[in-house]
């Protein structure tokens, strides 16, 4: 396999083309609606994505907020491009070894899904042939681009969708990598990496939603494969995996397709609307109401291949059905499933008949209150059985949140992109990059060594602060006295492990004053670090406070005394024990005592007072 990476980070210097904050908002103060097509680009050809985006006929609304202006709105021109922005991106250009160009064009490619007021994103390429290194490998960068972010999408309805206008226009770097990557695990580590290099210009956003990446995956005999905007980094190793073995199921599919002579017929759909008016429930029983069409087109030798072979994920019937859902359609019904959702097995052998199938044909029907819709899907479903033949077509999916991804439209060609004539092109000159060539920022392996040295930390610990975006906490928990060892123990294990409600919730972020407060508790003794998952854990399920927390837990006065107590009374009912197997004795004695401390006492101290218990004992057996 290969893959390649494209990262797209918001910068935090205002917005790209007009003056206004780039910070998002929930107020709501003026609306409206636009409608768009797909036109031309510079090549005069319309881009197949575009039109594909276009022929949904979809109403977009936005929704404005109290900083929106004319220029959002597409009602103004853009304003010249924000140099701190173009400085940042040249920047980066630089710690990336890339060469920037002699000129920056914006450029203007062609959306129409809505999320630009405009029709068009506005983009500009800045650098080129840069390289990267990570754990010892070299990877070419092989663009760095400037370009405005999306407005963001707040509601879908059908035939409408809503955006709000404030993301719209915050600046995004874009660095893509050339295709060197050879693993998911791979993928992640070279996205973290770029993501420290990103921080270290201290001029990015921060949160859930600011970094952005397009993950590209192609196998040997495959095809590329656009997976579009994943936001959470950890997912990456996932997606990429599952698309790997998503692409080898394809290919072994279009072996036995050509085994049964597979092939899609051009015919028109079969109009079975008539013959499924018996159907009284289910998603076909609209057929005899009346308000229903019910289409079906056949697939000569896909009998059988439709549903999974081994009963897993992977299956041809959802790949199609997601086709038919691009379109606008519900889903879609496959003859690999029926006889069910009310069609019965007689009204099978009836449709198979009017279609003249044999044993290994199958068939599909859709259904639907538009007959255009209706037709337009099941295109869209014949084209991607077509494409099941001649293996794994290119196409852009969404990442969903199980890990798993979905089609959402063609890769896009060349066609889309055209000159943005209302900014005047930008000369690089030799004075601007020597400016930011002598004030470049803090390298993050520079960074490391630093943060280590000053801390007396493990470059392995600092590493995992600098590429798990946890410097800033990190710096500031120390700065209030609280001891570096501890608290980057609980920003990067205590906390990654608390439980999660469901596999794509975010990790459980508590605020800075709880974690000093969780701090202070460990380091007056009121709690063993053992006890800080648990004390998290209780958090994060809603516990009132850290001290609220302590007490839930049964944490809270279990003093010395009381260890030492106990302790004895262990190595007491175990005396034999430790007489006749003495150091022996230790390990099993430890597992019983934590057992009852239970994250109550540290632990070097529970091991120190037990060393002393047993020498005791063993001593006394001696004399
Ligand atoms: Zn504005």
């Amino acid at each position: 396999m290969k893959a390649g990476l494209e990262v797209h980070q918001q910068l935090s210097v205002g917005k790209l083309f007009c003056a206004c904050p780039a910070e998002l908002t929930e107020q709501v103060t003026d609306a409206f609606t636009r409608s768009l097509r797909a036109s031309g680009g510079e090549s005069r050809a319309v881009d197949v994505a575009a039109a594909f985006q276009a022929s949904r006929g979809l109403v977009y609304r936005y929704e404005a907020g109290p900083s929106s202006c004319l220029v959002e709105m597409d009602e103004e021109p853009p304003h010249p491009l924000n140099e701190a922005a173009l400085d940042t991106a040249l920047t980066l250009a630089l710690l990336l070894h890339a060469r920037p160009v002699d000129e920056i064009q914006v450029m203007r490619k062609i959306v129409v899904d809505g999320s630009n007021t405009t029709g068009f994103q506005r983009t500009a390429l800045v650098a080129v042939d840069g390289e990267l290194e990570v754990r010892g490998r070299r990877y070419s960068i092989s663009t760095i681009c400037l370009e405005e972010d999306a407005a963001r999408k707040v509601r879908e309805s059908p035939g409408e969708v809503s955006y709000r206008l404030d993301r719209l226009g915050i600046p995004l770097v874009e660095i893509a990598t050339g295709p060197e990557i050879t693993s998911g695990s791979e993928a992640r580590e070279v996205a973290e990496e770029i993501g420290a290099l990103l921080r270290a210009t201290r001029r990015v956003r921060r949160g859930i939603g600011t970094i952005r990446e397009d993950v590209n995956v192609s196998i040997e005999g495959g095809h590329r494969i656009e997976i579009k905007g994943v936001q959470e980094l950890r997912m990456i190793q996932e997606y990429v995996e599952g698309e790997v073995a998503r692409q080898n199921f394809l290919l072994e599919l279009r072996e036995e397709l050509r085994r049964q002579n597979a092939h899609v017929p051009s015919d028109p759909p079969h109009d079975a609307t008539e013959l499924f008016r018996e159907v009284s429930s289910g998603p076909f029983s609209g057929a005899g109401r009346g308000n229903q069409v019910v289409l079906a087109i056949a697939l000569p030798g896909f009998g059988g291949l439709l549903r999974s072979p081994t009963g897993g994920d992977l299956r041809l019937g959802r790949e199609l059905a997601d086709h038919a859902r691009s379109a606008g359609l519900r889903g879609l019904v496959h003859s690999d499933e029926l006889p069910a959702y009310g069609v019965t097995d007689d009204l099978v052998a009836k449709l198979r008949e009017r279609l003249a199938l044999g044993d290994t044909d199958a068939f599909v029907v859709v259904t639907d209150r538009s007959p255009e819709r209706a037709r337009l899907g099941l295109d869209r479903v014949a084209q991607r059985a077509r494409g099941a033949i001649d293996g794994v077509p290119g196409e852009t999916r969404d990442p969903l949140p199980d890990g798993r991804t979905r089609y959402s439209r063609p890769l896009p060609g060349r066609d889309r992109m055209y000159p943005e004539t209302d900014i005047p092109p930008i000369t690089i000159t030799a004075e601007r990059l020597e400016r930011l060539r002598a004030h470049l920022p803090e390298r993050p392996e520079e960074l490391e060594a630093r943060l280590a040295r000053s801390n007396g930390l493990p470059l392995e610990v600092v590493r995992q602060l600098v590429y798990g975006d946890l410097v800033e906490r990190f710096t500031s928990l120390a700065k209030e006295g609280h001891p570096a060892g501890l608290v980057a123990r609980l920003l990067t294990q205590d906390l990654p492990a608390v439980p999660r409600k469901s596999p794509d919730a975010p990790q459980f972020e508590p605020s800075p004053e709880t974690l000093g407060a969780l701090l202070s508790a460990t380091e007056a003794g009121r709690i063993a670090k053992e006890g800080v998952p648990r004390v998290l854990e209780l958090l994060a399920a809603g516990a009132s406070s850290v001290e609220a927390a302590i007490e839930q837990a049964g944490l809270a006065g279990f003093s010395k005394d009381d260890l030492v107590a106990l302790v004895r009374r262990v190595v007491e009912a175990n005396a034999e024990i430790v007489r006749t197997r003495g150091e022996a004795a230790f390990s099993p004695l430890m597992g019983d005592v934590m057992r009852e401390v239970r994250g109550r006492r540290d632990g070097r101290e529970v091991s120190d007072t037990l060393r002393q218990e047993i020498d005791r004992v063993r001593t006394r057996g001696g004399s």
